[in-house]
């Protein structure tokens, strides 16, 4: 019988990948936010046309990367971020699974512009589908640009499955948010179809917080703030009286990364218990510091799960941690003690 296995083109591999990385606009917002943070960036704007379906561009004034980075950046498995599989355990940047780029450049059209501080000229690189149409040397300031515009362009099934601008939009500005609150000494702007719909100057995390939802948010913040050996929490709750019922409010970032936890959420509902009206939900902006060894990052492509070595614990302290701080600020103890 003849041999029939063929190992893919570097392409079609691309495009497969790019189905599990990017779903959506706002997958590639989350992607090219992360890169430049990732470079050290101090100041970030994304430009957003027609919800991301049309442009998507990420400026940020980061360190920029050489001709042949640039050129490398978008080849799949290609990192400067991790260099070993030890490497994955300790992990201090957004991005390491190298895939992003090589990902977007295949389901999209996709124009860098990139230049290091000591050079006096940058780089620009066109590709459309994976394939390089232009490299040019450019004048450019430092940092890095990159556009990505008519997004699945050669995969109509997934363009026509997008949902409303409206939609997506909301998809984008979610990402947006949640780098932007991870990050409140890095300043980041965004602007949608040629307006400005966010301008984020460099603060601390209550400022952010508030800058993004509102003068009001201020009053209903309450600190949490714990350290213990295995665990660090700092951030707020929201005062249990302005709970409303959506859950637009509820945010865990650990190491900086935010991330979804149905069971430290609940953690969170346990420690409101008897606090809350019928359906409403805790606001939460929490951040976790835990030593890199105890969490796995890599059990999906978006990295928005996370496995922790010692869920219980964390849960416990994190329980505790809240409803400390909910009755310091002499919120409702009586009903703790009715129980
Ligand atoms: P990863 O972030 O996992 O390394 P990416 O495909 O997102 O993979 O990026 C590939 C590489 O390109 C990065 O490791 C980095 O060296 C470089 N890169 C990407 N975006 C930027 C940027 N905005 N500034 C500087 N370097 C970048
Ligand atoms: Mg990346």
């Amino acid at each position: 019988m003849a041999d029939i296995i063929q190992l893919l083109p570097d392409h079609v591999a691309n495009q497969i990948a790019a189905g599990e990385v990017v779903q959506r606009p706002a997958s590639v917002v989350k992607e090219l936010l992360e890169n430049a943070i990732d470079a050290g960036a101090t100041t970030i704007k994304l430009i957003v046309k027609d919800a991301g379906k049309t442009l998507i561009q990420v400026i940020d004034n980061g360190k920029g990367m050489s001709a042949t980075d640039a050129r490398l950046s978008f080849e799949r498995h290609a990192t400067s971020k991790i260099r070993n599989a030890e490497d994955l355990f300790q992990l201090n940047t957004k991005g390491f699974r190298g895939e992003a780029l090589a990902s977007i450049a295949a389901i999209a059209h996709v124009e860098l512009k990139t230049k290091q501080e000591d050079d006096e000229l940058g780089t620009c690189i066109e590709i459309e589908g994976s394939e390089v149409k232009s490299q040019d040397v450019v004048v450019t300031p430092k940092g890095t640009s990159l556009a990505v515009k008519n997004l699945f362009f050669n995969i109509p099934a997934r363009r026509n499955f997008l949902k409303s601008n409206a939609v997506e939009l909301r998809h984008v500005i979610d990402e947006f948010h949640r780098v932007a609150l991870a990050h409140p000494s890095i300043t980041f702007s965004m602007f949608h179809n040629g307006s400005e719909t966010f301008n984020l100057p460099e603060s601390n995390y209550r400022q952010r917080i508030v800058n993004i939802f509102g003068t009001k948010t201020n009053e209903k913040l309450v600190p949490v703030e714990e350290a213990t050996e295995v665990l660090t929490i700092s951030g707020f709750v929201g005062k249990p009286e302005f709970a409303k019922k959506s859950r637009n409010e509820q945010f865990f970032f650990v190491n900086n990364r935010f991330i979804k936890s149905a069971y430290l959420n609940h953690a969170i509902n346990s420690a409101f218990e008897g606090l809350l009206k019928d359906g409403a939900q805790p606001s939460y902006f929490l951040n976790l510091t835990v030593n890199p060894q105890t969490i796995d990052i890599n059990i999906h492509p978006t990295k928005t799960e996370i496995k922790f070595d010692d869920e219980h614990t964390l849960y416990a302290i994190l329980r505790s941690a809240v409803k400390h701080s909910l009755g310091q600020f002499n919120i409702a103890p009586v009903l703790d003690f009715e129980r």
